[in-house]
């Protein structure tokens, strides 16, 4: 009996508890997760400062609305502003929210500057920024935009990556560009950072809010509290973040520099649970967590070893790995023409490990950001161990 619709099709498998880098189904056999809720259990399953900060807000209050001040609301925000490029933060329960509110922003700061004509938003292929209209129509997925009804108006899409094919899709209807500067859905792809710098300067020529989707790569999972700061100077105007923010709690957020904040004042957007008592005492703890001295030291040291297994993991399946792809804890194993990503994915979870398929034949790997190189040793044998008995399609 199935009463959900079937917009998903999970394997007969179901989780009962979690802890750290493990779960466990409800007969006790252990899986190695490797995936973490697709890039959003950045401290592990059941991480006892998250918990105790979950159950004692639950026996104080869950739910005010915006209609009055929530404090942790205000610590985040501070917390958020403080360490990056942003001046105010909106929050939302999900990131393809967080990317609506980035994409409502781009175009009302040029609405409220006098020129409402400037409102198309220019993205890359293999961009994926959610499922609402906003998000698909950005996106551009053909996939996901069939059958809902006429494209919207104002959304153009270039080659992932060419520098020429943007400049020339740039107008003087052109309100924003935004990216993700490491794809994840699309594949595991990240912009060099010297290309983040050049689309930078592009949108200061042109006067063009840069919007930076770091949803999936953001909150520590490249080694940096967000990725784009590999790039140095490359900062954007405004980044939507969800998934590691929340730590498997459901929350994410709009941060903006004042510029383009300015005009979101009462009235222009809004959530019923954004900013909600019970996410935000997640929210804060997970910030406080990944922030703290020598954690992201960690993601790089743990994220090198696991790179460097996997590159030897590589050399001996020569025959069925093209690459291995990605920066920090966001890994990409591209699979050679004739195996399928999926298959991967399959024989890795009968051997209990836990990994994900994206885009171009792509298996993805996510794990918590606070794994040992031990967990990543046992990952790569079992990956040799799947690899070894994965079958061409
Ligand atoms: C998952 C994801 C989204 C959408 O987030 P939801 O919480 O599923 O709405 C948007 N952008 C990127 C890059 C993502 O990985």
């Amino acid at each position: 009996m199935n009463a959900l619709m079937d917009t998903y099709s999970p394997p007969d498998l179901m989780f009962d508890r979690g802890e750290g880098a493990y779960m466990f189904t409800e007969d006790g056999t252990r899986y190695l997760d490797f995936i973490s809720g697709i890039s959003v259990n950045a401290l592990g399953h059941s991480h006892p400062k998250a918990v105790a900060a979950l159950k004692a807000q639950a026996e104080k209050l869950w739910h005010t609305s915006n209609m009055f001040k929530v404090r942790g609301r205000y610590e985040l925000a501070e917390k958020y502003t403080r360490d990056s490029f942003a001046d105010r933060v909106f929050f939302t329960n999900s990131g393809t929210e967080a990317i609506e509110c980035a994409l409502k922003t781009a175009r009302h700061y040029h609405f409220a500057n006098g020129r409402p004509d400037r409102y198309r938003i220019i993205s890359f292929t293999g961009a994926f920024h959610g499922r609402t209209f906003g998000a698909i129509n950005a996106g551009g997925n053909a996939k996901y935009l069939e059958g809902f009804g006429p494209r919207m108006e104002g959304f153009d899409q270039v080659e992932f990556a060419d520098m020429e094919a943007l400049k020339a899709a740039i107008t003087e209807e052109t309100a924003a560009i935004i990216l993700e500067p490491v794809q994840g859905e699309g594949g595991v792809r990240a912009f060099t950072e010297a290309q983040l710098r050049q689309i930078r300067q592009l949108c200061d020529e042109h006067g063009l809010v840069l919007i930076y989707d770091e949803v999936q790569c953001g909150a520590g999972r490249t080694g940096k509290l967000w990725a784009h700061e590999w790039a140095g100077d490359a900062q954007p105007d405004i980044m939507a973040v969800a998934k590691g923010v929340g730590g498997g709690f459901p929350m994410g957020a709009c941060l903006a520099n004042e510029k383009t904040a300015a005009s979101m004042v009462v009235g222009t957007h809004g959530s019923t649970f954004g900013g909600n008592p019970l996410a935000m005492a997640v929210g804060n703890v997970v910030y406080d967590e990944i922030t703290k001295d020598g954690f992201f030291d960690h993601v790089i040291e743990v994220s090198n070893f696991l790179h460097q297994q996997l590159a030897g993991l590589a050399d001996s399946h020569k025959d069925k790995i093209e690459e291995v792809r990605g920066k920090g804890l966001l890994v990409g194993l591209k699979l050679r023409e004739g195996f399928l990503n999926k298959d991967l994915v399959v024989a890795a979870r009968d051997r209990h490990l836990l990994i994900g398929a994206a885009g171009d034949n792509v298996a993805r790997m996510a794990p918590a950001l606070n794994i040992e190189e031990s967990h990543a040793r046992d990952a790569v044998a079992l990956l040799d161990e799947a690899l070894g008995a994965l079958k061409s399609a």
